[in-house]
């Protein structure tokens, strides 16, 4: 038996200690299994999850670990489905009786009977995710891997333990999560699994919004969302999920006049921003920048390939793919709609930077303009070494402006410098539209530059814009 592996440096938090005395006590056997055990062996730092499965009852086990630690952590059991949770300290164990699944086909959750270990590890998604380590003392830190996850781990493999066409017909939430894991990790999905997937696609249809969101989200936080994307298309299954994107594949030519492919420029935005930001957020707006770009493309013989109103367009669409998606429909909607409605701002402003220009854009942006600005410069994506630089350049111009404007005129959390209340002291009007009127040529003439965004300026602006409106200052 010398070949079995140990891995008894993996378990080294004491909580491992507590689960083998527990599980000597109950006179059964345990494992960690799943995430835990992929992570500690990918060296991906120590998870903060643990999953224990328990041949036996994961709930008995659960209680007992609890008693035999000091603060009696509180146990939280889930009867439907056999488990129980505790956290303690900095980390949160889930127990599970080791369990045998059958699926039916229209949902997702299976009929489940104990089971052993070994058919525990059949009803997981992936070898690399079925390996288990021993908790129980005799064999403390020995590793049990049936379907050859170590040598998967190695080769950088995605592969189910079973039949890649049940396994994902089974639960084609594991469509995702393949996906998922090849993008998180850079890992190859194995040829049977990608047709599989491919051939089983319309099966996610089952499988609710919010789940299939979580992954989205998982891969849109990876260091290259890209790979996941790619994937998700090459499957079929981005036609399901996100139709707006792949409505940008393609290149068409007209007169040998050609315009992007937007679909594989907006994988290179995605990817370029994912180097500037972890914003989750912001990197939706660099995937939904373009979108409405495929609705509003026309051609027309004098000015070639054009997709006007793209952006105004865009933004709309962004309310109603999140709807869609069960997304929640609040500020941060709102925060990727307002980018994607000014994602070509500070582009055109870039060619030829004005101070009112500037000053425009600082207010319209308000307090989002740090993040358009990484937008913009992630969307450039030109394989021009000259033009790289040139546009860089122009927005390194933009943000010099900006910081002068700034430290000047106050536009980012622009207040009016004279109040309603004041014009209307001033002429002894009651509330009309004339001080609508007087106070957006307040605000214009200080973005246009013709006054300073100062009181004083301001106010002999006012008297001047209300005698033209006939009105007349009170002494
Ligand atoms: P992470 O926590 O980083 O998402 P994980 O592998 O821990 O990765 P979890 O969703 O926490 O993923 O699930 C824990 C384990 O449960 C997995 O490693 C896998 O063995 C199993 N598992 C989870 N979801 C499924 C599923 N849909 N089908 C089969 N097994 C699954
Ligand atoms: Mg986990």
């Amino acid at each position: 038996m010398s070949d079995v592996k140990h891995y008894k440096e993996a378990l080294q938090h004491p909580i491992f200690n507590t689960i083998s005395k527990a599980a000597t006590h109950l006179q059964l056997d345990c494992y960690v299994i799943g995430g835990f055990v992929r992570d500690y062996l990918l060296q991906r730092g120590t998870a903060k999850d643990i999953d224990i499965v328990a041949v036996g009852s994961g709930i008995a086990l659960a209680k007992k670990v609890s008693k035999l630690l000091p603060d009696n952590p509180k146990v939280q059991v889930f009867k439907t489905y056999g488990t129980a949770m505790l956290k303690t300290n900095d980390i949160e164990v889930e127990f599970v009786g080791a369990r045998k699944e059958s699926y039916s086909e229209h949902s997702r959750n299976p009929i489940v009977e104990d089971g052993t270990l070994e058919e525990d590890q059949n009803r997981r998604d992936f070898t690399i995710n079925a390996l288990a380590l021993h908790v129980s003392t005799d064999n403390f830190g020995e590793i049990v891997d049936p379907f050859g996850g170590l040598e998967d781990l190695k080769s950088k493999i995605i592969r189910t333990p079973l039949d890649p066409d049940i396994t994902y017909s089974d639960d084609p939430l594991r469509m995702m999560r393949a996906i998922r894991f090849a993008t998180q990790l850079g890992f190859k999905i194995e040829e049977k699994s990608l047709q599989a997937i491919t051939k089983n696609k319309d099966r996610i249809k089952i499988i609710t919004k919010e789940r299939i969101v979580d992954e989205l989200h998982k891969i849109l936080l990876s260091n290259t969302p890209s790979i996941g994307f790619k994937l998700l298309e090459k499957t079929g299954l981005l036609s399901f999920i996100l139709p707006e994107l792949v409505a940008l594949k393609g290149i068409d030519e007209i007169e040998g006049q050609r315009h992007k492919d937007n679909f594989y420029h907006t994988l290179e935005v995605v990817d370029n921003i994912s180097e500037n930001t972890d914003d989750l957020w912001l990197r939706w707006a660099a995937l939904l920048h373009d979108i409405g770009k495929a609705p509003t493309k026309k051609f027309s013989k004098k000015v070639g390939w054009t997709f006007h109103g793209h952006e105004f367009i865009g933004s709309k669409m962004v309310f109603k793919l999140f709807k869609r998606l069960k997304m929640p429909l609040n500020d941060k909607m709102k925060f990727v709609q307002k980018m994607v409605l000014m994602s070509s701002r500070p582009i055109v402003i870039a060619s030829e930077v004005t101070d009112s220009a500037v000053r425009r854009l600082v207010f319209d942006a308000g307090d989002y303009i740090e993040e358009l600005m990484t937008l913009c410069e992630a969307d450039i994506t030109t394989k021009n070494p000259k033009k790289f630089k040139k546009y860089h350049n122009n927005f390194k111009t933009v943000r010099q402006k900006m910081v002068e404007v700034e430290a000047r005129d106050h536009i980012r959390n622009f207040q009016p410098p004279v109040t309603g209340e004041e014009i209307m002291q001033t002429f002894n009007i009651k509330p009309s539209r004339e001080i609508g009127i007087i106070k957006e040529a307040i605000k214009e003439a200080i973005l246009e530059g013709d006054i300073p965004n100062e009181h004083d300026a301001a106010f002999t602006f006012m008297i001047k814009k209300g005698e033209e409106l006939g009105l007349t200052v009170m002494n």
